[in-house]
């Protein structure tokens, strides 16, 4: 792996939907752990690559810097995509799932589509399944039943009661 800059115009900001609150990406991924390890090996390669974690090893070949200094990666006949750091990355889920803008409450598969144009990271198939899964609105569209709506209500409450007694009890 060697340092080469990525010829796509990539994104390196990110504002968050329906606020105004804006990330700058480089800086975000050198707070990760892994993309920080990857991006000091490519700027100063007798960095340790040692310790980054399984899921990124197999992505390495596909790894470079934009001219701003954001790490992309990039499969073969595909536009650029910015690597997401996993602070980052309920975020994007949001911003292409329940975002006002950019949302819909639309499937797991048709959310990782959209997002995918854009944004990487090795787990996003499965976080994108497991955040739609938990989803509160997709489950009351999967289940729109009113009764059974509300049986799910009362054990949530009654679990935040229990908590909430425990800790008057501390206290
Ligand atoms: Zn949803």
């Amino acid at each position: 792996m060697a340092i080469r800059k990525s010829k796509d115009r990539v994104a390196s900001r990110f504002t968050q939907s329906g606020t105004q609150k804006s990330l700058d990406i480089g800086l975000e991924q050198d707070k990760d752990k892994d993309i920080g390890i990857i991006k000091r090996f490519l700027e100063k390669p007798s960095s340790p690559i040692d310790d980054i974690s399984s899921h990124w090893v197999q992505f390495l070949e596909r790894i470079s810097l934009s001219d701003k200094g954001v790490l992309v990666v990039q499969f073969a006949g595909e536009p650029a995509r910015v690597a997401i750091p996993v602070s980052m990355q309920p975020l994007i889920f949001e911003s292409f799932h329940n975002s006002l803008l950019g949302g819909g409450h639309f499937s797991w598969r048709k959310t990782l589509h959209k997002a995918s144009k854009k944004y990487f990271w090795p787990s996003m198939r499965p976080d994108f399944l497991k955040w739609t899964l938990e989803c509160v609105k997709c489950q009351q569209k999967r289940n729109p039943h009113p009764s059974q709506r509300e049986m799910q209500k009362v054990v949530v409450t009654s679990h935040k009661g229990s908590l909430f007694t425990n800790h008057i009890g501390i206290l």
